[in-house]
């Protein structure tokens, strides 16, 4: 062979090699993209084999459910076989290749056929035809090999994305469901928790009641004999010449029968809370009322009412009770705030549920949170003796749980309180007994 024609073959043989190089680089570089839309991709990795093995045409098979996409019967037994035995196939016509039928695409007279493994993992297989009978050289057959196994890795990788984002979506809604679940079961556990806590209120306020009303009948009617005995007998001190100081120990006797009373009268009042005298009320009025007559003495200790009241319905109550409950809250708030300070009056109406709210807020001392399970506790008081019976939060609990409704306490030890009364609007009564 002269040196002329070595060099053009070697010519030849070099321009082929760069040639097939940039296919080999370029189908690197798409199978190098995240294969978000695995069909595209393929797709131009076909067509630059159909460029690099030309006048052969490059077709791609993929195994769904086990089975091999759209190619003829007869052809599928040949593609089959080098899918189990997991190596590349020739086939010449001759060797039976398809149905020969004249629709038939798959009329070739020369076919390449490779599978396509991942691994343990058959995907499908990847075809090389020619209607021509021709010559499929070894080194082109290496070529179509590293080709292949790149198209193998990148649909498995392509598969394991899909399959990550689905487990990834499966994990996020079972998060929601879990979160949501969790959010239902902590309403459930404070819902529990506010029940049980009125349970224990009421069951104590109960047992409270009946004590309180035995106890008050008894004393009551003693203390009602001493006050006008002690009243008779100081009425008539100066006539029997009583020294003075006999006098004022009488006088300090009386002051304290009368606290006795005071306190007996109190047990009656929270042990006999009965519902008579029930009417339509409007708790605005009751409220407006109750800090008129209150105003100037609670000037003098340097407290103001400031009232900020909405349009609200009415409520069915019991006018004195509620008075009575009123000023429990403005009294005890007063007491919280020995420096002087505002009572904040809101009153509101929660359409949804049905219900009036009044909230007496104060910027006192505030209730420490050991306390605020046992302030509702009859006699709990933290006032000093003689001002303070420990009766007035009870009783008032008992009057507004006895209207159907509840009594609340929000407060920040050092920052103040703020009591919430909820009763049912009359208006709208739940079960229309309460409409006139
Ligand atoms: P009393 O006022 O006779 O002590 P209560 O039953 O009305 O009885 O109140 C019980 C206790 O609850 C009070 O002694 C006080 O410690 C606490 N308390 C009630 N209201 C308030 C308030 N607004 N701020 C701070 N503490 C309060």
């Amino acid at each position: 062979m002269s040196g002329r024609i070595m060099r053009a073959r070697s010519e030849d043989l070099y321009e082929q090699l760069q040639r097939e190089m940039a296919v080999l680089i370029k189908v690197n570089n798409l199978t190098g993209f995240l294969p978000v839309k695995l069909d595209n991709l393929l797709r131009a990795i076909i067509k630059e084999m159909d460029d690099i093995f030309f006048p052969f045409k490059c077709e791609l098979h993929l195994l769904t459910e086990g089975r091999l996409e759209s190619c003829c019967e007869y052809i599928k037994a040949e593609y089959c076989k080098a899918l189990n035995d997991q190596l590349p196939l020739t086939l010449e016509q001759g060797d039976r290749l398809c149905c020969q039928a004249e629709s038939c695409t798959n009329c070739y007279q020369f076919h390449v056929c490779v599978p396509l493994i991942a691994g343990i993992e058959k995907l499908g297989i990847v075809t090389l035809k020619s209607k021509q009978k021709t010559e499929f050289k070894r080194d082109s057959m290496e070529l179509l090999l590293a080709v292949v196994n790149q198209i193998a890795a990148t649909i498995q990788r392509a598969r394991l994305f899909a399959r990550l984002a689905q487990e990834k979506a499966n994990l996020e809604k079972a998060n929601t469901e879990i979160n949501q679940l969790n959010q239902e079961l902590q309403k459930s556990i404070e819902q529990l928790n506010k029940t049980l806590e009125q349970l224990v209120i009421s069951e104590r306020l109960a047992a409270a009641g009946q004590l309180s009303a035995n106890l008050a009948h008894e004393i009551n009617n003693p203390i009602g004999v001493i006050l006008s005995r002690l009243e008779w007998l100081l009425l008539e001190a100066e006539e029997y010449g009583l020294p003075q100081q006999v006098i004022e120990d009488m006088q300090v006797i009386a002051n304290h029968t009368e606290r006795i009373a005071k306190t007996t009268k109190g047990l009656l009042s929270f042990s006999r809370q009965t519902l008579d005298r029930m009417s339509p009320l409007d708790l605005n009025t009751i409220i407006i009322e109750t800090t008129d007559w209150l105003r100037s003495q609670f000037l003098r200790k340097n407290i103001r009412f400031d009232l900020k009241l909405d349009t609200i319905p009415r409520v069915f109550g019991n006018p004195e009770q509620l008075e009575q409950v009123l000023v429990n809250l403005f009294s005890n708030a007063k007491d919280a705030m020995a420096e002087g300070g505002v009572i904040i009056v809101r009153s509101k109406v929660d359409t949804d549920k049905k219900m009036v709210q009044v909230d007496v807020s104060d910027s006192g001392t505030g209730i420490p949170d050991e306390m605020k399970s046992r302030i509702f506790d009859p006699f709990f008081t933290t006032k000093d003796k003689g001002s303070g019976t420990g009766l007035g939060l009870s009783i008032s609990y008992g009057i507004i749980e006895n209207h159907g409704g509840c009594l609340k306490v929000v407060s920040e030890p050092g920052n103040g309180s703020c009591f919430s009364v909820i009763l049912p609007s009359f208006d709208s009564g739940k079960d229309g007994n309460w409409r006139e």
